[in-house]
């Protein structure tokens, strides 16, 4: 871990003196069977080198074949982000040497993408809307992986030795590429940040990627280059990679817009390079310099043919498109009958499928919430995790929610019930009978410490027959003590109110 000795521009001096400019270049694994031009197995987590064959690993003589799926599901996310779908697009051939890359190239599209100029509509944090430009989507292939031993943590820096694990090489991915994003000022990482969110939420509405950014089905990369207020021409850019949390595209950002301006108000110059996002930190350090596209000598791939995607085909397609993440949101809020403002206060918690999920178990949308959003959102808050990082299902809070309806669990005895499946103690039921949480519904047991408490308390007996019926109140609180809080204090009341009165 190197930490980081770069000089930071304060943010808003920044804002002052320069305008950000940002691209974005994501990654997305697509969720096939098969590989892009192999057919062997795509899925994670098997055996190192089982999922492999000639093709992906470069084997002389092996020829790919393209997957047809592959293709449809790259036209189904040109779609879905408002592009132009190319009639006849192209493989090319993006030659590198890299130990993870047997072939010497990755087969990759470069003057012909599938689909081109395009629009993602995002939603910041107060609400506007902000449409962030397409260059292009384009489909390729993933690489290898590898992992470096005898060094610190898996990096390759200080390490003795590496080995290659090929299941990842020929994986279909697609790269979607902004145009420059400009004028976002202040709100550039924020943007940078809604923009990831906002395609993850749509490829993984789309079903052809689980988009997880922490296990690398989706990977960012940040543009940012900084120019002084009133120039038009644009900065030199740095691209930051090794970004894999919301949270650290914005930050990434936002370093590198302080950065770069301490750099260049002390009069130095940017070097186009690549950097890595350092998630101790949040800094970024220098990878290596930037190759330009010519260093990587791209031409026409020879074995494969040009990707035709008639007209009739991209409609079929289209009308296979299901409800996006946007028209959804509007629907659930209209159903849910919620304000602007209580919608994004759900979606910014990170709470939204988790209530939506909730209530696909029978619960009200009203109880999903009132969990998520405040016993819950508190208890993610306390643990310095996300919401959905919680060791709680939808199902389980649904199932105290018809519990509470029911009858048998208190307001209280649930948030035990809660804590208990958080703490990994089982699901509910099981939290419940380990420990004995369920509401005392024996009424017997419940009159004796009725009984018991008036006895012992005759002077608020007597206050509460003389009309100050509020006494009332200490009684119950007894009783709860009593039964260690297992009672339900509705019954509890009734029960009191009937001996005072009779
Ligand atoms: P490369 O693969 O070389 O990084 P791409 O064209 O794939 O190039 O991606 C570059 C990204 O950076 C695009 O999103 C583009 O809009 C953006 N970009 C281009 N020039 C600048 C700049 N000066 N500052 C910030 N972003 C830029
Ligand atoms: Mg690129």
């Amino acid at each position: 871990m190197t930490a980081a000795y770069d000089e930071l521009m304060d943010y808003d001096e920044v804002l002052e003196k320069f305008e950000p400019v940002m691209g974005m270049e994501v990654h997305v694994e697509l969720a096939t069977e098969t590989k892009m031009f192999s057919a062997s197995s795509a899925h994670f987590g098997a055996e190192p080198n089982s999922n492999v064959d000639p093709v992906s690993l470069g084997l002389p003589g092996a020829l790919p074949v393209v997957n047809a799926k592959g293709v449809e599901w790259a036209i189904k996310i040109g779609l879905a982000l408002n592009c132009e779908i190319a009639e006849s697009s192209r493989f090319a051939r993006k030659n590198y040497f890299y130990p993870d890359q047997p072939k010497n190239y990755q087969i990759s599209q470069y003057d012909e993408p599938i689909a081109y100029n395009g629009y993602l509509d995002v939603v910041l944090e107060d609400g506007t809307e902000w449409r962030v430009e397409i260059e292009r989507a384009h489909m390729e292939e993933d690489t290898g992986k590898l992992t470096h031993l005898g060094g610190a943590d898996g990096r390759i820096h200080g390490a003795t030795s590496s080995l290659v694990d090929c299941n990842r090489a020929g994986i279909p991915l697609i790269e979607i590429v902004t145009k420059p994003i400009i004028g976002a000022g202040k709100r550039a990482p924020e943007v940078a940040k809604a923009y990831v969110s906002a395609l993850r939420d749509l490829v993984k509405a789309l079903g052809v990627s689980d988009a997880r950014m922490d296990q690398g089905s989706m990977r960012v990369d940040s543009n940012v280059s900084l120019n002084r207020i009133g120039e038009t021409e644009f900065g030199t850019r740095t691209e930051t990679k090794n970004i894999n949390s919301l949270k650290s595209v914005e930050q990434a950002v936002r370093y590198e817009m302080m950065r770069q301006a301490a750099v260049i108000e002390a009069g130095g110059e940017i070097i186009q390079e690549t950097r890595h996002y350092q998630e101790a930190d949040g800094s970024t350090t220098s990878g290596r310099i930037k190759e330009t596209a010519e260093d990587y000598r791209y031409f026409n791939d020879p074995d494969l043919p040009p990707v035709i995607a008639p007209r009739e085909w991209v409609e079929e397609i289209r009308a296979t498109l299901p409800e996006l993440p946007w028209v959804r949101k509007a629907r659930i809020q209209e159903e849910w009958k919620l304000s602007d403002a209580e919608m994004r206060d759900l979606v910014n918690a990170g709470a939204l499928e988790l209530i939506i999920a909730t209530v696909e178990q029978g619960t009200t949308s009203g109880e999903a919430r009132s969990w998520w959003v405040s016993y819950l959102a508190q208890k993610a808050n306390e643990a310095g995790v996300e919401l959905e990082a919680l060791h709680i299902t939808p199902a389980q809070v649904a199932r105290v929610v018809a519990l509470i309806n029911e009858g048998k669990l208190t307001n209280k005895l649930a948030r035990q019930a809660v804590d208990g499946v958080l703490a990994d103690e089982g699901d509910v039921d099981e939290v419940i009978a380990k420990r004995g949480l369920e509401v005392v519904r024996d009424d017997g047991a419940i009159e004796a410490a009725v009984d018991e408490a008036l006895a012992a308390n005759p002077d608020i007996v007597e206050k509460y027959k003389a009309g100050n019926t509020k006494v009332v109140g200490a009684i119950v609180g007894q009783v709860m003590k009593a039964t260690r809080g297992k009672a339900d204090p509705g019954q509890v009341n009734q029960l009191i109110a009937k001996k005072l009165n009779s």
